[in-house]
């Protein structure tokens, strides 16, 4: 059994980088960036109103108000989506929507709500005072061009995919997709849809492992619930080896009888860099690397398997994926924690902020085998080694589960 931090320091020595591809905006959600985007172009790209109403010169303005209206006489209209040839001279204004180019000669947006609007002689009562560069958006306020809009290594989401197509970029170097194999292995392992006969259990660490592969940006090629049974295995990992990047396993790495994945590993070429980290849950943990390919072998307990592929496979992924790791946060206990003298002790938990400070909760059950304590989860938590409990108020370890909201 060697420690934690050596473990992650032996799998850190054994990542590898992806190569990259240019693939449409439209395919690129949840991806990374694989080099920085600058802005081909400032944003705004260009004065325009924030306001539907009327641009005019703000010196014409002063000391209206709504018992003592200025008229000012409308000789123009500027509407989004057309070109900023309108003019305005002193004592002229021009009718002007929201995102249209402000008309030369103008220099503040007075809304609609602070006019008569206009009428039929086009004479517009201004009943409020302004100043110089009220309700306009100004050419670059927001982005120079040539600004680094998103930095390589960032995952594309929602906000970062709508900045590229403000930018008009259509195709976007991003990371290969990390190929997974992710396969289960026990006698005792019935498909959800199945009748249950005595001893045997649904497999619900490959749902798990499914998702967290999707959202980590990953495609999962194979999937496979296996018997014990060393010729399945076999049959399974020689494809698996052959085609994918990541192999992920759930069960069949510890001391049983049937415990064949190690064995397996090894018979087909797979280099063993450890097997067992001083870690609870999960300790028979194993990790190998193939020709071109990184092996995790996770215990098959829901909560190793789960805990095991957000601290071991998720940070992997992630790397090869050249995406920048986030360091674990850190917070104050609300209630004690279950330390082991030498192995690293997680549990999932809750997390919030509270007065400015981040504070958690483990979760109450703390059986490996009680999924059902991640329900409620929004991070791991994590203890160092050492003697009795944490006790309230002391700090912890956070890794968030990045697709839960701190609450
Ligand atoms: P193992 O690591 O094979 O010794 O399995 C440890 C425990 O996890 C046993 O109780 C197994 O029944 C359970 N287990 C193994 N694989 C799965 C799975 N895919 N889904 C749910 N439970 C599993
Ligand atoms: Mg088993």
């Amino acid at each position: 059994m060697i420690s934690f931090q050596e473990a992650k320091s032996i799998v850190d020595e054994n990542l590898f980088q992806l190569d990259q591809d240019k693939v449409p905006l439209s395919d690129s959600t949840n991806r990374v960036l694989a080099e920085d985007v600058e802005a081909s172009m400032p944003s705004p790209r260009f004065d325009n109103s924030a306001m539907d109403g009327f641009a005019v010169c703000a010196a014409d303005t002063i000391g209206a108000s709504q018992e003592n209206p200025i008229e000012l006489k409308m000789v123009s209209v500027s509407s989004a989506g057309s070109p900023s040839d309108v003019v305005i001279d002193p004592g002229e204004c021009a009718q002007c929507m929201t995102g249209a180019a402000i008309p030369k000669g103008a220099d503040a947006i007075v809304m609609v709500e602070d006019t008569s609007g206009f009428t039929d002689n086009k004479i517009v009562q201004i009943m409020i005072e302004t100043t110089p560069g009220k309700h306009i958006r100004m050419e670059g306020e927001e982005i120079k061009k040539g600004d680094v809009l998103i930095k390589k290594g960032t995952k594309i989401t929602p906000g970062e995919i709508g900045t590229l197509a403000t930018f008009g970029i259509d195709k976007v170097s991003v990371s290969n997709k990390p190929r997974i194999a992710i396969f289960g292995t026990g006698n005792e392992l019935v498909e959800a849809g199945n009748t249950l006969e005595p001893g045997q259990i649904y497999n619900s660490n490959l749902y798990v492992f499914a998702d967290l592969a999707e959202k980590a940006g990953t495609e999962v090629v194979m999937r496979d619930v296996i018997q014990d049974d060393k010729a399945s295995l076999r049959h399974f990992l020689s494809d698996a080896l052959d085609s994918c990047d990541v192999v992920i396993s759930s069960g069949g790495v510890s001391m049983g009888r049937y415990d064949y994945v190690r064995d397996v590993f090894m018979e087909l070429g797979v280099k063993e860099h450890f097997w067992k980290v001083a870690q609870k849950p999960g300790k028979p943990l194993f990790f190998g690397t193939g020709q071109d390919t990184l092996i995790f072998g996770l215990p098959g307990n829901p909560v190793s398997s789960y805990i095991g592929f957000m601290e071991w496979v998720w940070p992997a992924l992630e790397t090869i994926m050249g995406k920048n790791t986030s360091e674990p946060l850190t917070g104050k206990l609300t209630e004690s924690f279950p330390r082991e003298p030498v192995k690293k002790r997680f549990l999932f938990g809750k997390v919030w902020i509270e007065n400015g400070q981040l504070v958690c909760r483990p979760a109450s059950k703390v059986g490996s085998h009680m999924l059902t304590s991640s329900l409620d989860a929004n991070c791991i938590l994590a203890a160092e080694p050492g003697d009795g409990i944490l006790n309230v108020g002391d700090n912890i370890l956070v890794n968030e589960l990045p697709w839960k909201n701190l609450s």
